[in-house]
């Protein structure tokens, strides 16, 4: 029997980690502790919901799309494809042909942002999904994409390409870390918390070789 290995592809939430310019910092902090005499330990948690690993519903850019609890499950668990994108500025079409997105597919881009995790702030620089590649992602018929930094457009343009992907259907993961994975065929199960009329939410991401 084929017996591989789950591979978690979120990054940890943790206070002060990098965030998206103008959001507030991630904090967690503690609110009862053992250390401290208390019978348990207990946490308490603020942060946007575009942090870390996490989804965007229609929402975030549409004022009454569908909200994150809307979230087809069929979209996030299933099979999906890793792909590596060499391209060091951006997602475009002539990468993306090569690898002949199909129909009803789950497509996680690994590119160069993955190693950004490492760094301890912001980095503006990272690789976004272009306007025109967001284009070609829809007309093939994707279903979702994941990008491994915090957002799928670039830092200073990157609402056209959320508005390509969310007013088509297209649902998006972003802040994976796929910096331990290899491009190839894998199952995806990736569950955002179930926040009601949310325009994202924080989600927990793993995926599993395929055998074909
Ligand atoms: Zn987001």
């Amino acid at each position: 029997m084929f017996k591989a290995k789950w591979i978690d592809i979120s990054v940890g939430l943790k206070s002060n980690m990098a965030c998206w310019p103008g959001n507030p910092e991630v904090k967690i902090e503690s609110i009862s502790s053992i250390a401290a005499g208390k019978i348990y330990n207990a946490s308490a948690l603020s942060l946007c919901v575009h942090s870390g690993t996490h989804m965007d519903a229609p929402r975030h850019l549409i004022k009454n799309g569908p909200s994150m609890d809307r979230l087809p499950i069929e979209a996030v668990v299933g099979p999906a494809r890793v792909i590596n994108i060499t391209d060091r500025v951006s997602i475009k079409p002539e990468e993306l042909k090569k690898h002949r997105l199909q129909k009803g597919e789950r497509i996680l881009f690994r590119t160069s942002g993955s190693g950004l995790w490492k760094k301890s702030g912001f980095i503006k620089q990272y690789v976004h999904i272009t306007a025109e590649a967001a284009q070609y992602i829809v007309s093939s018929g994707v279903i979702t994409v994941g990008i491994d930094y915090l957002s799928v457009g670039s830092f200073e343009d990157g609402v056209v390409t959320h508005q390509i992907l969310l007013r088509n259907g297209v649902w998006i993961i972003e802040g994976l870390n796929l910096s331990q994975v290899k491009p190839g065929r894998y199952d995806l199960i990736c569950l955002p918390i179930k926040i009601l009329d949310s325009d994202g939410a924080m989600a927990r991401a793993v995926i599993r070789p395929r055998k074909a």
